[in-house]
């Protein structure tokens, strides 16, 4: 699918659901995929891309800040905290933000070189034993905690079990968001960013839709 049907799909799920236009930000998922896909979107004028692995990130990215101006990058992957401060430096939102160690490394780091970029909480909603994550039950008090750290925690972040309906993920994400007075929702990926509209996500991460099934071989 092209870039330019994947923003009017948006733009058509977007009005559907009554938001405002560009209410939603896409975030091109360009984890694993070749240069030449990548440059391509790029040059359609797209800015805003998406990656699973710092090392990955680091090594695909600042050659594309020098050939192209504005270029936002989200870290949307499990984050070590030994890599976080490298993390930090690259990009200007993560979204992996699942556990306290890694809170209390970020705000140190953040400290001491004076920025952070916005955060949003993972939430495992699915209540996954394999999946990175807060448990609902306990995200109000991390989010709590990530305040006292003088964390900016922009929103909230879910990844739905693969078998089961999205919506009911997405619409839990909300709630929580909602009682914690935090504005972002990042949810929705190359299947279901729709669906994540229509409940009101903030950031859609889609990678394959744009660019092609990923190849790992
Ligand atoms: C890979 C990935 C995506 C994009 O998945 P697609 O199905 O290719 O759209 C979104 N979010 C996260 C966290 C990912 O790892």
């Amino acid at each position: 699918m092209s870039l330019e049907e994947i923003r009017s799909r948006i733009a058509a799920a977007e009005e559907k659901a009554g938001r405002a236009a560009g209410a939603t930000k896409l975030i091109a998922v360009s984890k694993v995929q070749p240069n030449e896909r990548v440059r391509a979107v790029l040059e359609e004028g797209h800015r805003i891309f998406g990656e699973n692995k710092v090392q990955e990130a680091a090594g695909k990215w600042p050659a594309f800040r020098e050939e192209f101006d504005g270029i936002e990058l989200h870290l949307i992957g499990p984050l070590q905290t030994n890599k976080a401060r490298q993390a930090m430096e690259l990009a200007q939102a993560i979204h992996s933000l699942d556990r306290p160690k890694l809170a209390s490394t970020i705000a140190r780091i953040a400290q001491e070189i004076g920025s952070c970029p916005d955060l949003f909480v993972q939430v495992n909603t699915g209540e996954e034993e394999q999946k990175a994550g807060i448990l609902p039950a306990d995200a109000d008090a991390f989010v709590a905690e990530c305040r006292g750290l003088d964390l900016p925690v922009k929103g909230l972040m879910c990844i739905p079990p693969v078998d089961e309906e999205p919506s009911l993920h997405f619409a839990l994400l909300g709630k929580i968001a909602a009682r914690n007075g935090l504005a972002g929702l990042s949810m929705g990926m190359s299947s279901d960013f729709e669906s994540a509209i229509a409940l009101g996500a903030t950031h859609v991460r889609v990678g394959s839709a744009i660019f092609g099934e990923r190849d790992y071989g």
